[in-house]
């Protein structure tokens, strides 16, 4: 885990942990109330993860664009997918996280002391994010470049499958790679409205929790290998 990272960073300056900070107490107002969540999210240094000209609103409650089209998600629904994951349960051991992007998510699975398995079909930015958590040490996290949307059986069974960009229905084949006792957290598009969907996996069916709405870019298939810097 990486708790006690400096807060200096050469390439996007000095952010004050008060920042962050901040950050957790507007995730806080916002009916996030995990301490184990809250935690993290004051650890992880989400400037890290966007790009220097973006790092001034790393710790606003938003979306921000992290190239090739995609973004990284908003603090708050990170928090309540890990928040699903988490309620009334300890922390899981395994976790799939299908959708890379910027790594924060990433990064803050690891930080609650998951290993962390995670998949990401845009070249770049699996390279990216494989430099960034080096970086800042996170060692327990394992990333493939290739189509999640069939998940990473190899690796399986997980306590927790993590999809964040948007499927348009329950993808089946998942529960297989879940332990029972498993949860599965995504954003599911339905006629154009996304909404969060929790499924609970007992080893034989999946009951199903919706935690409201959502938005975000959709789960595609195949790869893409651009070079980086490409767009
Ligand atoms: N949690 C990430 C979300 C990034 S957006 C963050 O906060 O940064 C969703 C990501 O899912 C994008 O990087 C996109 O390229 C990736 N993605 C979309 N379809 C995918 C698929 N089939 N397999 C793996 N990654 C996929």
């Amino acid at each position: 885990m990486a708790a006690h990272l400096p807060v200096l960073n050469p390439e996007v300056g000095m952010i004050s942990p008060r920042t962050r900070g901040r950050m957790v107490l507007r995730l806080r107002a916002a009916g996030i109330r995990d301490e184990r969540v809250l935690d993290v999210m004051n650890q992880v240094p989400r400037h890290h993860f966007v790009a220097q000209a973006l790092a001034g609103r790393a710790y606003e409650l938003v979306s921000l664009p992290i190239g090739y089209g995609q973004t990284i998600s908003q603090p708050w629904t990170v928090a309540r997918m890990m928040e699903a994951i988490l309620e009334n349960n300890p922390i899981p051991r395994r976790i799939l996280e299908i959708g890379t992007g910027s790594a924060y998510q990433t990064a803050l699975l690891a930080e609650l002391g998951a290993e962390v398995f995670t998949v990401e079909r845009i070249g770049p930015l699996h390279h990216h994010a494989d430099k960034v958590l080096s970086r800042l040490g996170y060692s327990q996290v394992h990333l493939l470049h290739g189509d999640g949307s069939g998940g990473w059986p190899e690796q399986g069974p997980y306590d927790a499958i993590v999809i964040t960009a948007a499927v348009p229905c329950a993808l089946a084949p998942l529960y297989r790679q879940l332990r029972p006792g498993g949860r599965l957290v995504m954003p599911v598009e339905d006629r154009g409205k996304q909404h969060l969907q929790v499924s609970h996996w007992d080893g034989h069916e999946a009951r199903i929790s919706h935690l409201g709405d959502c938005f975000f870019v959709p789960l595609l298939a195949g790869t893409v290998s651009l070079a980086s810097g490409e767009c």
